[in-house]
């Protein structure tokens, strides 16, 4: 009885969805229930997000920016490259070292300078354009390895491309969804988190986009690296390892 007041106490100020499912299950959860109870916890406590479905050249070139650093860094290296070069037509005109040049500021620019001309290069190689808009015809399996073959795209970025410039329900999982889903025990120590969340996660793109966004929160405000804030999460009840890390201080 103390233990279902105190739960009630937490979710005290969540919606009648968030409040109560958890009380309906007496049973353990299955992974499938869980995730739509965090996902409706996640909308309560920050709300929806507004998604602009932005061009797929464009999202391909700004998520490879966006690697190894924080969203300001990235979009900071992509209005760099537009104020020096004007469109993505000239950036692929350009040679590595002057696109290196103009996304200093994201950090690992030799690199990523050196992907985004051979990417765009690429695409215009083998569309006569740059345009992507092919992938949308193609099934989802295979846009998704189209998009892995180039290099220094991942599951990550290439389930971004799809999920927010094409509508694909794939889940793309970055480093704070990876640590938050395996603190909350969805994702075992040695799954691979893609392939876990893409099998248990409803095919649904908006629910996606928005669990995904509301996720990479929680990972970068509470759910930490170094010292989870448990004590103010609004999994904590839902969460196997928020005991060990409230006990630790
Ligand atoms: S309860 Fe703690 S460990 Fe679990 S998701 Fe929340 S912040 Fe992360």
């Amino acid at each position: 009885m103390e233990k279902v007041s105190l739960i009630v106490e937490r979710l005290d100020g969540y919606s009648q969805v968030a409040r109560y499912a958890f009380l309906s299950y007496p049973r353990a959860m299955t992974s499938e229930e869980k995730i739509s109870l965090i996902a409706a916890r996640l909308q309560d406590r920050y709300g929806p997000v507004e998604v602009c479905r932005r061009d797929p050249v464009e999202e391909l070139i700004t998520t490879i920016l966006s690697q190894n650093t924080n969203d300001r860094n990235r979009d900071r290296a992509y209005a760099s490259l537009m104020d020096r070069f004007g469109s993505l037509a000239a950036v692929k005109d350009a040679s590595p070292d002057e696109i290196s040049a103009a996304i200093r500021i994201g950090g690992l620019h030799r690199q990523k300078g050196g992907r985004i001309k051979q990417a765009l290069e690429r695409i215009a190689a083998e569309r006569g354009k740059l345009d992507l808009s092919f992938l949308g015809d193609l099934s989802l399996e295979e846009a998704l390895d189209w998009l892995l073959s180039f290099p220094g795209v991942g599951r990550k970025t290439a389930g971004i491309v799809l999920l927010f410039s094409f509508d694909e329900p794939y889940f793309p999982v970055d480093t704070h969804i990876a640590r938050v889903t395996r603190r909350l025990g969805i994702v075992g120590p040695r799954e691979d988190p893609h392939a876990r969340m893409n099998r248990i996660l409803p095919k649904d793109p908006h629910f996606m986009r928005q669990l995904h966004l509301h996720l990479i929160r929680l990972g970068r405000d509470v759910c930490r690296p170094r010292r989870p804030e448990c004590g103010r999460c609004p999994l904590a009840d839902l969460c196997p390892s928020a005991e060990s890390i409230l006990a630790s201080g």
